[in-house]
C-alpha cells in the first residue's frame, strides 16, 4: 500500500505554512491524514467542518522563558512551551517533558498525537503537551525543585482542573510532579487536580506510575488473544530504561514472557534467557540515580553490548519504549530478518517513517503508541475523576479499570482496522480516534 496518496499530499500542502522546522510534526500529521482523509471527504459534516485542518493547527501555543537560580547563584534561562491542541472532548491533557533537545516541532507532534490517543480512551480528555529544554542530568535536587517552581510560575495561569491538566513524560516523574503541584497550589490558591501523576498522599491515583508500561502489556495480551495466542514464553525485546520500559518489562515477566533486553542511548542490556525482575529493578534504580547500566552484576546473566540495539537480537515481539524515531529502517530490517511478528509502541512515534514502511511491507503487526501506550493517560483520567469526586480507588479497582479501557481501545481499533482478513492497527487507531474527535468538533460549530 502506498502511504503517499495524492489526497494526503494535497492536504499537507494546504496546511498553514510552517514557521520553522516541523519534520516530526508533519510526519505525524501525514500518517494520520493518510488514513482519515477519505472518511472526512465522504462525510459532508466532517468535510465542511475541516476537522483535520483544525486538529492540525493547535488551539494555542504558549511559549515562555523560565528563569531560575542554580546552586552557585548563577542565573539560568530556559525555554518552555505548552501546546494546547484541542479541548473538543475534554480539558487539555498531556504530559510535560524536560529534555535539552526538545523543540516546538517535537511538542507539536506530541500534542497532535495526544488528541487521538486521548480520544481512544473514551474518557473526556482533550489533547496537549508541554515541556522545557531543561537538562536535569547533573542537576541537584534543589536545582530541580527551583526549576520546577520557576516553570510553574509561568504556566500556572494557563492550567487548572477544568482547563488544562499536565502530567509527566520523559524526565518528569513523581518527584517533578510533586514540585510542580506544590508550586501550582501556591500560585493559584486552589486545591484541585491541576496535574496528574501526583503522589498518593496528596491526590494521586494508585497505579499511575505503572500504568503506561502495564497498559502496553495488556494491549499486547488483547492482541495476542485475538490471534488465539498468549504472551507466556514469547521473546520480547524492550528498548529504553525509563518508566514505560521498566514497567512494561516487569509486567511482561510477571505474565511469563522472556524479556531479553532493556537499553539506553549507548547500548543494550541483553539476557538471552530473559531478564529477571531483580535486573529490571536494578535498571530502574540506576536510572533514578542518574547512572548508566553498562556494568550489570554477574547474577543477572546479562551482558551490556556497546552500540547495539535491542532490534538485532532476534525477538518475536519488539516494544520500543525509549523515544521518538529511535527505530530506523535498518533496525526495522534487522527485526524482520530476525523473525519478529509484532511491534507495539510504548514510546510516542518511536519508528521513523522509513522503519514503518519496512514493517508494513513485511506484513508485521504494528501497533501505534496512541493505542498501545494510552494506559498512562487513561489512569490520569481516572485520577482526575477521583480528584473531582474526592475519592480514592483501590489499586485493584484502578488495575481493573485500566484493563477494561485497554480492552475497549483494542476492540475499537480492531473494528476500524479490519483490512482483507488482517488488522491494520495503525489505520484502526487513526480512524477510531478521528471519528470521536470529528463528531465532537462538527457538532460544536465553527469556532
Ligand atoms: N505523557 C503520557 C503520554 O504520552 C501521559 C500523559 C498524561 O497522563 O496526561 O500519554
Amino acid at each position: 500500500m502506498d502511504r503517499r496518496s495524492a489526497l494526503t499530499e494535497t492536504f499537507m500542502a494546504s496546511l498553514l505554512p510552517c514557521t520553522e522546522q516541523e519534520t516530526l510534526y508533519r510526519q505525524a500529521v501525514r500518517e494520520v491524514a493518510e488514513d482519515v482523509l477519505t472518511i472526512e471527504k465522504n462525510n459532508p459534516a466532517y468535510a465542511e467542518a475541516r476537522v483535520l485542518h483544525r486538529l492540525a493547527e493547535p488551539d494555542r501555543i504558549l511559549s515562555f522563558r523560565v528563569v531560575w537560580e542554580d546552586d552557585d547563584g548563577g542565573v539560568q534561562i530556559n525555554r518552555a512551551w505548552r501546546i494546547q491542541c484541542s479541548n473538543a472532548i475534554g480539558p487539555y491533557k498531556g504530559g510535560l517533558r524536560f529534555h535539552p533537545r526538545i523543540s516546538l516541532d517535537v511538542l507539536k507532534f506530541l500534542a497532535f498525537e495526544q488528541c487521538f490517543k486521548n480520544a481512544l480512551t473514551g474518557l473526556p480528555l482533550g489533547g496537549a503537551k508541554g515541556g522545557a529544554d531543561f537538562d536535569p542530568r547533573g542537576r541537584s535536587e534543589r536545582e530541580i525543585m527551583r526549576f520546577c517552581q520557576a516553570f510553574m510560575r509561568e504556566m500556572a495561569p494557563f492550567i487548572g482542573p477544568d482547563t488544562d491538566v499536565p502530567a509527566g513524560d520523559i524526565n518528569v516523574g513523581p518527584r517533578e510532579i510533586g514540585y510542580l503541584f506544590g508550586a501550582w497550589r501556591k500560585a493559584s490558591h486552589v486545591y484541585g487536580g491541576a496535574l496528574t501523576g501526583k503522589g498518593l498522599s496528596y491526590g494521586g491515583s494508585e497505579g499511575r506510575v505503572e500504568a503506561t508500561g502495564y497498559g502496553l502489556i495488556y494491549f499486547l495480551q488483547a492482541m495476542l488473544a485475538h490471534q488465539g495466542d498468549d504472551v507466556a514464553g514469547r521473546r520480547i525485546a524492550v528498548s529504553g530504561k525509563g518508566n514505560v520500559a521498566t514497567h512494561a518489562a516487569e509486567k511482561a515477566i510477571a505474565e511469563g514472557a522472556v524479556v531479553t533486553t532493556l537499553s539506553d542511548t549507548s547500548g543494550t542490556l541483553l539476557a538471552e534467557d530473559g531478564l529477571t525482575q531483580d535486573a529490571v529493578e536494578w535498571v530502574r534504580a540506576r536510572k533514578a540515580a542518574g547512572e548508566d547500566i553498562a556494568d550489570p552484576p554477574a547474577r543477572f546473566g546479562a551482558t551490556y553490548r556497546e552500540n547495539a540495539t535491542p532490534w538485532e537480537t532476534g525477538p518475536e515481539i519488539a516494544l520500543p519504549c525509549a523515544t521518538q524515531n529511535e527505530l530506523d529502517a535498518d533496525m526495522a530490517r534487522a527485526l524482520v530478518d530476525g523473525g519478529a511478528k509484532i511491534v507495539a509502541e510504548g514510546a510516542n512515534m518511536p519508528l521513523t517513517a522509513g522503519a514503518s514502511d519496512v514493517i508494513r511491507r513485511a506484513g508485521l503487526c504494528h501497533v501505534p503508541g496512541k493505542a498501545s501506550n494510552a494506559g498512562g493517560v487513561a489512569v490520569s483520567g481516572l485520577e482526575m475523576s477521583q480528584n473531582r469526586h474526592g475519592r480514592q480507588l483501590s489499586a485493584d479497582a484502578v488495575d481493573k479499570a485500566l484493563r477494561d479501557i485497554i480492552l475497549r481501545i483494542h476492540d475499537s481499533v480492531v473494528r476500524e482496522g479490519r483490512d482483507d482478513g488482517r488488522i491494520d492497527y495503525i489505520r484502526g487507531a487513526n480512524i477510531a480516534g478521528y471519528r470521536r474527535l470529528a463528531q465532537a468538533i462538527s457538532a460544536q460549530g465553527v469556532l
